[in-house]
């Protein structure tokens, strides 16, 4: 076992020393958990479904504790993160009432009866990120226990502490001992680990495309299933016919919240050019009213960046002379601090417009008309989120049709609704988190046939 020292990206200063599992350690446990499975899976659906209920309200009675440590170890608002601790016990709370409706069909079928069965699929394996810890875990392990599956689940290294948090209220809420687990470690170790050991059968990966598809080429060897929800680089479309002083108000939050570190920021901001000037002069005086400060503080809309290491990945992005439209400002003093920073890019070409910086920038174009602006949001290998603002319904229906991205909004920028699906075209991911179906990325269906002739 080796030791990672957890650091507050505010303070700079050690949190905590936590214990990283070796191969042999993450083996036991996954043992541990498929012996969890066959009892897991046998108990009745209604208990199932009081002890995911008992899970969210334990975790509702510790938001409080929760959002603390994720200020603490990732340097997340305070109201972010109490937002993000509600989250899980939210998805908690929704899939809590799948095993009673885990249904499957009759169907149809000559000389006999047909049934299908939603089967739960073992041991499932978690690879959760740094950006955020908490609402990702969830988004795995909600659905996964609720179709009778059991969990390991690894944070990322270094911000373990609200999922090992989340591993002891599961146990105090009363779920059974392995069918819940987490094993904070290395990704080469423990997370390759889920990918080679085969009483792992399924894969839930939130992280960088890059590692994602070196887990997609993993799980091939043993025809894992998986689910990968990867990068993003999305568009913010402005219309002249919308509403720009609320469009230009909101384009702060849609892509430095979380000090950028999320994969559904709108990072690149689409202008119609006849109303090019008029909501850069908007979007400067919101840009520099927000309010980046320390995290703890009730006013704070942004704090710092995750670590030493995110922050010097993000400046690498702008070297001496890169041209800035303008920024906003930060901190003096310890911290991983980046003002949010407003870029002008040349064309499409451009580096910092095209690749995902995870920080708190933002690259602006203008485009001419409607099939411009398709054209444009659409040149991307990725496609995971997006915004729309324009008061044409008919308009805001087509483009909404024709941007090949998963989670899209019209006049507005938000992106997650647990009651409905999350994920990514192109290299943004496969599959979908969250929502009424999220159950059938945890189950295989089965189907019986049962021949009725005498
Ligand atoms: P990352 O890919 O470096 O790491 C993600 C997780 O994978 C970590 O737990 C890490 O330890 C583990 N890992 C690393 N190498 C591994 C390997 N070889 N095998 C198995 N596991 C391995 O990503 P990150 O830097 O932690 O997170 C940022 C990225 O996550 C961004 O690209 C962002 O867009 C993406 N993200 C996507 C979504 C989404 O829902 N689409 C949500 C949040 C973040």
């Amino acid at each position: 076992m080796s030791k990672f020292t957890v650091i507050s990206p505010t303070t700079e200063k050690p949190v905590k020393e936590i214990e990283l599992a070796d191969l042999a350690a993450t083996d036991l446990v996954i043992a541990k958990t498929e012996k969890a499975f066959q009892t897991w899976r046998k108990v009745n659906p209604g208990d199932r479904a009081r002890l995911l209920r008992n899970f969210a309200s334990i975790v509702d009675s510790h938001i409080e504790e929760l959002a603390q440590l994720e200020v603490l170890n990732s340097g997340h608002t305070i109201g972010n993160a109490r937002w993000e601790a509600g989250n899980v016990r939210d998805v908690l709370n929704y899939y809590s009432a799948a095993p009673e409706r885990l249904f499957g069909k009759q169907i149809p079928v000559p000389n006999g009866i047909d049934i299908t069965f939603k089967e739960p699929l073992g041991v499932i394996g978690i690879i959760v990120p740094w950006n955020f810890p908490m609402p990702i875990a969830g988004w795995g392990f909600g659905p996964a226990l609720a179709a009778g599956n059991t969990v390991v689940l690894k944070p990322a290294e270094i911000t373990p502490m609200t999922a090992i948090r989340l591993g002891e209220l599961a146990i105090e809420a009363g779920i059974p001992e392995g069918v819940f687990n987490v094993i904070p470690g290395k990704g080469s170790i423990v997370g390759e680990r889920f990918v080679t050991n085969p009483l792992v059968r399924k894969i839930v990966f939130t992280g960088s495309t890059t590692v994602g598809k070196g887990i997609m080429r993993g799980c091939a060897d043993q025809v894992k299933r998986l689910t990968l929800e990867l990068g993003g680089k999305s568009a913010n479309i402005i219309f002249a016919d919308s509403d720009i002083q609320k469009a230009a108000a909101n384009a702060p939050g849609a892509v430095f919240d979380n000090a950028g570190q999320d994969c559904c920021a709108r990072s690149r901001l689409l202008v119609q050019r006849s109303v090019f000037d008029k909501f850069m002069s908007e979007f400067e005086v919101a840009v520099k009213k927000f309010r980046v400060e320390d995290p703890a503080l009730e006013t704070a809309e942004m704090g710092p960046l995750v670590s030493a290491t995110q922050l010097a990945r993000v400046k690498e992005y702008l070297p001496q002379g890169t041209p800035i439209a303008f920024q906003g400002t930060k901190p003096e003093g310890p911290g991983y601090w980046f003002a949010p920073t407003v870029l002008l890019p040349k064309d499409a070409n451009d580096r910092a417009y095209r690749e995902e910086i995870f920080g708190p920038v933002v690259s602006v174009l203008p485009f001419e008309d409607e099939a411009d602006a398709i054209r444009i949001a659409n040149d991307s290998d990725y496609g995971l989120s997006g915004s729309i603002w324009s008061r044409d319904i008919g308009r805001a229906i087509r483009v909404s049709r024709a941007v090949e991205a998963g989670n899209l909004s019209v006049n507005s920028n938000s992106s997650v609704r647990y009651w409905t699906p999350f994920g990514g075209y192109k290299q943004s991911g496969l599959g979908r988190e969250l929502g009424p179906d999220a159950l059938d990325a945890f189950t295989e269906v089965k189907n019986v046939f049962f021949d009725t002739q005498e």
